[in-house]
């Protein structure tokens, strides 16, 4: 049977919305919702000493200050931690993962990329102060972005051999990449539409889905706004948080943004209607593919 489209905006709670974000959580709305897809809603807080209070729900108020509604219920990965170490605890026991004492120190020894090194020492059974990793044997393959079109796998190492990538860290945090990808099955999502600064590790995030037994979603990878080249809108480097009192000029700036000849926000009753015309606009092929477009000075406006 045809999998019904489920998409998702994931974004973390380290800050605020700001232009680049809402960017992603449009055209993940838009791809779904032209799609008849669900939209669902994920606060990615796994990294909690990262996240500020209060900015989860500053994130829904903005998101809904521009129309754009999620369906069904807000996750929050911090709510998750059984889960997730049901699911770890089952990969240790069946030897898919295992414990690695090596330090950073000892990693930049290897050359930077992680060898495998404690694969084929005896089994830790110390569970303090150690990551887990799980034993990944598939190479980095190229995939076909809904968006981008052909992306070739990047790899530090010539033969593309993926890593044994760290499922927990050794400060006992689960890794992003290990929630992030239990979450996406666990909610069923096949469509992942999101900002072009985690293209470098989709082929990676494949090779995890592939060792664990799924099926890799559909992904697409929108454009990252910066202020300079090469210095892109992020909550590091603190660019401003979007303004809900003007979300109708937003969305039509994201739009453009897109690439999309959009009318200007005066041909608007509302925020509503310009997300229905937004919708029906909306067409993968038209959206630019530089991975990067610089916003005018003036982006403190957004
Ligand atoms: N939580 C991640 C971020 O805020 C996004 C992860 C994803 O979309 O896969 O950058
Ligand atoms: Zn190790």
């Amino acid at each position: 049977m045809h999998n019904h489209y489920v998409g998702r905006f994931a974004p973390s709670p380290s800050g605020q919305l700001h232009f680049g974000s809402l960017v992603t959580a449009v055209a993940s709305y838009l791809d779904a919702k032209s799609h008849s897809g669900k939209w669902l809603l994920r606060m990615e807080d796994i990294d909690e000493p990262r996240c500020i209070k209060g900015v989860d729900k500053d994130i829904l108020t903005t998101l809904e200050a521009h129309g754009l509604q999620w369906d069904g219920d807000v996750i929050y990965q911090s709510q998750q931690h059984a889960r997730y170490q049901a699911v770890l605890d089952d990969l240790l026991t069946q030897e898919k993962a295992y414990f690695c004492t090596c330090t950073r120190k000892q990693i930049k020894a290897m050359g930077g990329v992680y060898n495998g090194h404690c694969r084929t020492e005896p089994a830790h059974s110390a569970t303090q102060d150690c990551a887990v990793r799980l034993k990944v044997d598939t190479q980095l393959e190229a995939f076909n972005d809904v968006l981008m079109g052909k992306v070739m796998p990047f790899s530090s190492n010539a033969d593309l051999i993926a890593e044994d990538v760290v499922l927990k860290r050794r400060d006992g945090l689960f890794s992003y990449n290990l929630v992030v990808i239990l979450d996406d099955v666990f909610q069923q999502v096949n469509h992942v539409i999101r900002g072009c600064d985690l293209i470098d590790v989709t082929p990676l995030q494949s090779a995890v889905y592939r060792t664990l037994g799924y099926t890799p979603p559909e992904y697409g990878h929108v454009p990252v706004a910066a202020v300079a080249p090469g210095r892109k809108l992020s909550k590091q480097n603190r660019a401003a948080p979007v303004k809900n009192e003007i979300a109708l000029c937003n969305i039509v700036r994201v739009m453009h943004f897109l690439g999309f000849s959009f009318p200007s926000a005066s041909e608007f009753d509302d925020i509503d209607s310009a997300l229905k015309t937004a919708i029906s606009m909306w067409d993968r092929k038209k959206v630019v593919k530089t991975p990067e477009i610089i916003v005018p000075q003036h982006e403190s406006t957004y």
